[in-house]
C-alpha cells in the first residue's frame, strides 16, 4: 500500500493506471475509519476486481465545515487508518495537506493578480436545488465544500467508480447530481448504512458522545423504526408524522432535534403524504455533537 500526499503525484499515478486500462475504485473519507468506511472499501474492490486499484482518500476538508463547527477537534488517527486500509487491501491512501488541496486558501481577493502572485483558490462548485434543505439549511456552506472537494478528488484520483454511504443520503444525492450535471465519467455507488448492534449508525463523531448520550443516541434509529410501523398499513400526512416524531424524540431528554424531514429519495422533494417507500432523514444534537440518520420507510 502506498501513501500519497501530493496532489500532482496522485494524478500522475492515476493517469498511469488509466493508460494501462486499470480500473480505479475510490472511497473518499475524512478518516478515523470505522466498519462503515471499510464496507465501502470492500464494495470498491468488488467493482474493480483484483487487477483494479482501490484508493481511499483521508482528508478533513476545511471548506465543508462552518465557522462554529468541529473542524479543529474532528477525530484523527492516521496510523490506525493506515493499518485498517492495509488490512482491507487498499492500494493507495491519498492524504493531502490543506496546502496541497487549497493553495493559499483564504488569501483569494478580487484584486488583479500580480505578476509574481502564486495561484490562490477561488473556484467552488455549488449544487443549487437539492442542497438547500435539511443538512444545507442547518449547515449553509457545507455542500459547497463537499461538491468542491469531491470534484477535486475525482480529478486527482480519476476513478471509474466512487462509493458513498447511504448514511449521508443527501450528500450522495448531491454528488450523483453533480456527476450527471457536469459529465464526470464515473459511476457513483451508494452503499447501505452500517450500524452498531443497537441500531446507532457508525460515525466518526460517535466518539464525542459520553455514556449517557451514547445510550440515548439510539433515538435516531428508533424513530425510523417507529415511523416504519406507523406508515406500514396506511399513509399519513407529513405534518402528522413529523409531530409524532418530535414527541418521540423528546423522550430522549439529552437529545435536541435539529430537523426531521420526509421526502422523495432521488429529487429530495418534500413529501406531503408519507407511505412505504418515502424517505425520512433526521438530525439530533447531543450536546455539541450533531448526529444524522435516514432510511426508506
Ligand atoms: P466521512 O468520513 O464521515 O466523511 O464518511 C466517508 C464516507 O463513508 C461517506 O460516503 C459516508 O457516507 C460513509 N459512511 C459514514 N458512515 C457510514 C456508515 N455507518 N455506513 C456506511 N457508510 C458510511
Amino acid at each position: 500500500m502506498r501513501i500519497v500526499t501530493s496532489a500532482a503525484a496522485m494524478q500522475r499515478l492515476a493517469q498511469s493506471w488509466q493508460r494501462r486500462g486499470t480500473r480505479i475504485g475510490f472511497v473518499p473519507t475524512m478518516g478515523f475509519l470505522h466498519e462503515g468506511h471499510l464496507s465501502l472499501v470492500r464494495i470498491a474492490r468488488k467493482r474493480v476486481g483484483v487487477s483494479g486499484k482501490v484508493v481511499v482518500s483521508i482528508y478533513v476538508n476545511p471548506t465543508q465545515f462552518g465557522p462554529r463547527e468541529d473542524l479543529s477537534r474532528y477525530p484523527r488517527d492516521f496510523k490506525r487508518d493506515c493499518r485498517l486500509c492495509r488490512a482491507a487491501d487498499v492500494d493507495v491512501i491519498f492524504a493531502p495537506s490543506d496546502a496541497e488541496m487549497y493553495p493559499r486558501w483564504g488569501e483569494a481577493t478580487n484584486e488583479p493578480a500580480r505578476e509574481d502572485a502564486r495561484p490562490t483558490f477561488s473556484t467552488y462548485i455549488v449544487e443549487e436545488k437539492i442542497s438547500r434543505a435539511m443538512e444545507g439549511a442547518s449547515r449553509p456552506t457545507h455542500f459547497r465544500g463537499v461538491t468542491t472537494v469531491v470534484a477535486k478528488l475525482f480529478n486527482l484520483v480519476l476513478p471509474d467508480v466512487a462509493v458513498f454511504g447511504a448514511k449521508d443520503w443527501q450528500q450522495a444525492a448531491i454528488v450523483k447530481r453533480m456527476v450527471a450535471d457536469l459529465n464526470f465519467p464515473l459511476r457513483i455507488i451508494v452503499a447501505p448504512t452500517v450500524r452498531e448492534r443497537d441500531g446507532l449508525a457508525l460515525s466518526s463523531r460517535n466518539k464525542y458522545l459520553d455514556a449517557a448520550q451514547r445510550e440515548q443516541a439510539t433515538i435516531l434509529h428508533r424513530s425510523i423504526q417507529r415511523a416504519r410501523v406507523i406508515v406500514k398499513r396506511k399513509s399519513v400526512s407529513a405534518a402528522k408524522l413529523k409531530a409524532d416524531m418530535k414527541r418521540f424524540i423528546a423522550t430522549a431528554p439529552l437529545g435536541r432535534l435539529d430537523y426531521v424531514e420526509v421526502f422523495e429519495p432521488t429529487t429530495l422533494a418534500p413529501a406531503a403524504q408519507v407511505s412505504r417507500g418515502t424517505h425520512m432523514a433526521l438530525a439530533v444534537f447531543f450536546g455539541k455533537t450533531r448526529l444524522i440518520d435516514n432510511a426508506r420507510l
